[in-house]
């Protein structure tokens, strides 16, 4: 029942890893933010992701996590899914 679109959500996804990584411009950071403000659903996501992350770069992981896997791990995070439910 939300009039909720997921056009900016797939937007805002698409650049949530670079966003994470802090390799986004200010302007668009703060665009990032402020959707995020008023979206739960991409919140959820960004925490996900961003737990994901932080799992993989603790450094006792580190070791343990080899980069194809770590890009594996990104991939597996396909941010796509979270946004499949509504269409169709
Ligand atoms: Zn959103």
């Amino acid at each position: 029942m939300t009039a909720h679109t997921h056009a900016n959500c797939e937007n805002l996804l698409s650049s949530l890893s670079e966003y994470i990584d802090g390799g986004l411009s200010p302007e668009l950071c703060q665009e990032i933010e402020k959707h995020l403000t008023g979206c739960e659903n991409c919140r959820v996501v960004l925490n996900t992701t961003k737990r994901t992350i932080d799992l993989v770069q603790q450094p006792e992981n580190q070791a343990a996590v080899p980069e194809d896997v770590r890009e594996r791990l990104f991939k597996r995070l396909n941010l796509d899914d979270y946004l499949k439910p509504s269409s169709r």
